[in-house]
């Protein structure tokens, strides 16, 4: 039999307010353990929840950017559960209400476009975190994650391939970092997903029984546990049995899931109404100023970076896949005037640099007006191109001004033609070979001529005046 898998995702995403959801306290990722803390997030008796605009206001950005229906009037709901990385021994999160429903986003896999809906998606508080110390044997637990708001962003039942899974995933990263309402890193866990994975005989209307893997923070691994558990619920199924719902623990180094637990259901939380809380109402006017105000997502500046800019498909591709590529190229485009200019050292020296220095494109920080300078000095002539890679190199890794630094280092492009004159001339007494391997018709002895008078230059001369007068020279000869 030929079987279809099916995968529904719920992914948290941590966002980068300054403050936690109901207390002041910093969101910061890391610091010593429980000092990014107060009563109110280490669930002290006695102490209340104060609502954080903020929060609401990027759940608002991410329903619209996702084409959700906000929903006007939202409450919060209180999800029990003990386990010692939650204080209050309950997680305030929304089920009955959520700020956000019935949305969607297109994804593309092999040139196919299809649509994934997007169930809803809820505002909730982050829990602590535990660290198992085998050596002590004991628990540790630090509560400075605990209260840092997150967005649970629950999908359909859409997927039917792991390549669909990656490709939505990408796309919601790049959507929530371009929103700015999250910095997606998914190494520090601001954006994790629970991989809901099921299979049916091709043809069946009804949906298989499903497991679930939670708090998955990669996609490679991501990626390989659908196809792992796929082929293990066919093989079940293909020997009679049945697949039980249950949550599963993927583990990277054995390439394997392993059973955890069986699945908890809403009932077992025991949700009810949080009293300490009123319910979020939502102007229309609100929604209005929010979606006026939302920042160009990335597919609309790929379009406009190939109707505006006059870049390749491929390379506004490339520039748009970092929001820090895009704002680079924007604010340099935006100084200089020179687009082309911009795209081609981001995406030859840029990249280059970020994969030599293995730096994230996030972790970018290049000041624009420098580029910009650097551009109008090869525009202008005052340095040849070869000298504008090292200078850019020269920025990329020590900020260094390109004017003061062009003229510290003595790069101006020599427009001297009598010196180009001269030194062609000492280069072609010296090469005698190489002459004659250019009068008997071998092409590269030229460049080979070229190289030796740019190198007895320093690099420093204008590449198209030592191209003229060498030739002039050779012909003569
Ligand atoms: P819970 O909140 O208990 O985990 P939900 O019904 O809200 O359960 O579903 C959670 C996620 O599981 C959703 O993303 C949904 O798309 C997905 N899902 C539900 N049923 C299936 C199934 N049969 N196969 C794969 N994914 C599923
Ligand atoms: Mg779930
Ligand atoms: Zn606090």
């Amino acid at each position: 039999m030929n079987y279809e898998t099916v995968v529904g995702l719920e992914v948290h995403v941590e966002l980068s307010t300054k403050s936690k959801i109901f207390c002041g306290c910093t969101t910061e990722f890391g610091g010593e353990p429980n000092t990014h803390v107060c009563p109110v997030c280490t669930g002290m008796p006695g102490s209340l929840p104060v609502m954080n605009k903020g929060v609401v206001e990027f759940a608002i950005r991410a329903g619209i950017a996702l084409n959700c229906d906000i929903t006007r009037y939202n409450k919060f709901d209180r999800k029990n559960y003990f386990y010692p990385d939650l204080p209050k021994a309950y997680q305030v999160s929304q089920l009955y209400l959520p700020i956000c429903q019935n949305g969607k986003v297109e994804i593309e896999v092999d040139g196919e476009k299809k649509y994934i809906g997007i169930h809803e998606i809820h505002m909730e508080e982050d829990a602590g975190k535990l660290i198992h110390d085998p050596w002590d044997d004991c628990t540790l637990v630090d509560y400075n994650r605990c209260g840092v708001p997150l967005l649970e962003i629950v999908s359909e039942p859409d997927f039917r391939s792991a390549d669909e899974v990656i490709a939505y995933l990408t796309k919601l990263r790049d959507i929530m970092m371009y929103l700015g309402v999250s910095d997606c890193k998914m190494q520090e866990g601001s954006m994790r997903a629970d991989v809901n994975v099921s299979v049916r005989p091709i043809g069946q209307k009804e949906f298989g029984t499903r497991s679930e893997m939670k708090n998955m923070n990669s996609f490679k691994a991501i990626y390989r546990a659908i196809n792992f558990e796929a082929k293990r619920q066919i093989e079940i199924l293909e020997e009679g049995g049945k697949v039980i719902q249950e949550t599963r623990r993927w583990d990277e180094n054995k390439d394997a899931s392993f059973a955890m637990r069986s699945k908890e259901n809403a009932q077992d939380y025991r949700y009810f109404p949080e009293p300490d809380l009123l319910p979020i109402e939502i102007s229309d006017e609100w929604i209005n100023d929010v979606k006026n105000n939302l920042p160009e997502l990335p597919e609309a500046k790929r379009a406009r970076y190939i109707s505006e800019f006059g870049l390749t498909e491929y390379d506004a591709g490339v520039i748009t896949s970092a929001k820090q590529l895009a704002y680079l190229f924007e604010d340099t485009t935006a100084i200089c005037k020179k687009p082309k200019e911009a795209c081609n050292l981001i995406m030859g020296e840029l990249m280059r640099l970020l994969s030599e220095t293995s730096t994230l494109p996030e972790d970018i920080k290049i000041d624009p007006k420098k580029v910009a300078d650097l551009i109008n000095l090869i525009i202008d002539g005052k340095i040849n191109r070869n000298v504008g890679k090292e200078v850019f190199e020269e920025i990329f890794r020590n900020d260094v001004e390109p004017v003061k630094y062009v003229e510290e280092k003595g790069l101006l492009m020599l427009n001297d033609d009598s010196l180009v004159s001269d030194t062609i001339d000492k280069v072609i007494a010296d090469n005698t070979k190489g002459v004659e391997d250019f009068k008997g018709g071998n092409e590269k002895a030229f460049g080979f001529l070229v190289g030796q008078t740019m190198k007895a230059l320093k690099g420093k001369a204008n590449p198209q005046a030592v191209n003229k007068i060498l030739k002039e020279k050779l012909q003569k000869l």
